[in-house]
């Protein structure tokens, strides 16, 4: 410990001391390498499943006054007691196995705590997060003059974009005179939208109707030809439309909506066209499986998270605007830059344009990946692990006792277990115990939904590491847990 280091106050110097962090540190790396490789080994359960109430009991806020030096000890059972997702048997939600690389960048970036509300609190972060959007808005095909912010989730993405929309679109200043000062505005959503779309119209204030649902088809895709009625219907009922919400890979199933059909709709009715593509923008990564993004490049919006199929920890989530400068509007009236006639806003003072003020430097574990690792290992596990699912749902239809819901877009399958013998009326029951006895015993993590009012298993294979094995060995898992 350097001496000349609050000398009155030990434990503060000792908290601090840079020795002290390099043993802790080397140690804890080893520990997280350890785990890692154990667990991509297949090794020890994927949740290592307890109640609420147990969890709670084993960490208490018994904290003392005087310091323990006891890190390693807790970090130990933080690492066991916690949900496996490098095990390639974790095929349960839309959240990544992180890129070691990835949790060192967030590390570094927790050490080294660069807020970037304005440029001078993070310059590095501040210009890896323009440069990597600019990746981003090229990778989708958006045009020149694009650009946005990385922001704190899907969630806060569609937000985001949706409030530019609405100061794009409203025909009235809805930020200074609340959502009354004009007509009710809503957005045409499909059914199978994430309630993060519904939940920020509400946050809006337009209520239950601020939405208005787009049918599906028998894919759970939008069903264009629906749009026009839809919108009809909405403008009799005294709302004003301003945009499309589509979904590119949607939450439950992974359906990608027709995006051409979707542009060429709102071009014709001059409204907002945004993607959630929170989940499936990354498909445009892949040269196999872009095609379904097709479309995207005309969007006035995106959102697209880099936690989900980029392998990186949460959370990083880029919202992008084909128009760069209305990434500035989601939190602003832009009067002053109407009446003096020229944009003095500064694109590196980002916090003008998100939901956060202090944010963590959320570029860094993106840039470094792909500056380090190359782009390839991303387009890579997007066609790998979408190929691995095709290959699945195959699998599932030539069973005989089991039955695919849709065949997959991407990465999430929808199925169920039908052994014979087994009446229709106790599948759905069948499923849900199914499930929980395997993600009980730590065997898998799996998850499940509802899709036309029955019960089906859910996977999404979003660990590159999972194989057609451990699929196989999945169904084998299930028929002997009926
Ligand atoms: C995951 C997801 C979201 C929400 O994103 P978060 O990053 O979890 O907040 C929104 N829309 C879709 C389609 C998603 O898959």
């Amino acid at each position: 410990m350097q001496p000349s280091m609050a000398p009155h106050r030990p434990n503060l110097a000792a908290a601090y001391d840079s020795e002290h962090f390099r043993r802790l540190g080397h140690q804890l790396v080893d520990q997280l390498a350890d785990h890692l490789a154990r667990t991509t080994r297949r090794e020890g359960p994927v949740l290592p499943w307890a109640p609420p109430a147990t969890s709670v009991e084993r960490f208490p806020a018994d904290f003392p006054e005087e310091p323990t030096g006891d890190a390693s000890a807790l970090l130990a059972r933080v690492i066991e007691g916690s949900h496996h997702l490098h095990h390639p048997r974790y095929v349960g939600h839309q959240v990544s196995a992180p890129l070691p690389l990835a949790a060192l960048c967030d590390f570094v970036s927790s050490l080294l705590n660069n807020g970037m509300a304005v440029y001078e609190m993070g310059p590095v972060s501040t210009a890896m997060e323009h440069n990597v959007l600019r990746w981003m808005a090229g990778v989708l095909g958006l045009p020149e003059g694009s650009g946005g912010v990385l922001t704190s989730g899907g969630s806060a993405g569609n937000l985001t974009a949706l409030l530019a929309a609405r100061q794009a679109r409203a025909g009235f200043d809805a930020w200074n005179g609340g959502p009354t000062a004009g007509p009710p505005l809503t957005v045409l959503v499909p059914e199978s939208t994430h309630y993060c779309v519904t939940r920020s119209v509400r946050m809006m204030g337009w209520g239950a109707e601020g939405v208005t649902p787009v049918p599906v088809d028998a894919h759970y895709r939008l069903r264009p030809e629906a749009l026009e009625e839809t919108l009809a219907a909405a403008k009799r009922a005294g709302r004003r439309p301003i945009a499309v919400v589509a979904s590119a890979g949607s939450t439950a199933t992974g359906a990608f909506d027709p995006l051409e059909a979707v542009a060429d709709f709102c071009a014709k009715h001059g409204l907002w066209f945004h993607v959630d593509g929170a989940h499936g923008a990354s498909a445009a990564l892949s040269p196999r499986y872009r095609h379904q993004v097709k479309g995207i490049e005309r969007a006035d919006s995106v959102v697209w998270d880099a936690h989900k199929l980029m392998m990186m920890p949460a959370l990083i989530t880029a919202v992008l605007f084909r128009e760069g400068h209305r990434s500035f509007e989601a939190f602003a009236q832009e009067a002053s830059y109407l009446f003096t006639g020229q944009d003095t806003r500064r694109w590196s003072d980002v916090a003008l344009r998100t939901l956060e003020c202090t944010k963590e430097m959320m570029a860094l574990k993106l840039y470094t990946c792909l500056h380090t690792l190359g782009t390839k290992l991303f387009a890579d596990s997007v066609t790998d692990t979408f190929d691995l699912s095709r290959r699945f749902a195959q699998r599932l239809q030539s069973s005989g006792d089991f039955e695919l819901a849709v065949p997959p877009d991407c990465n999430i399958v929808c199925f169920r277990h039908t052994p014979q013998g087994v009446p229709a009326s106790e599948l759905d029951a069948l499923q849900v115990r199914l499930r929980e006895s395997l993600v009980t015993r730590g065997d898998f993590y799996l998850v499940q939904t509802t899709l036309g009012g029955r019960v089906w298993l859910r996977i999404t294979v979003i660990n590159p590491l999972t194989t057609d094995a451990d699929l196989e060995a999945l169904l084998d898992a299930l028929r002997r847990a009926v």
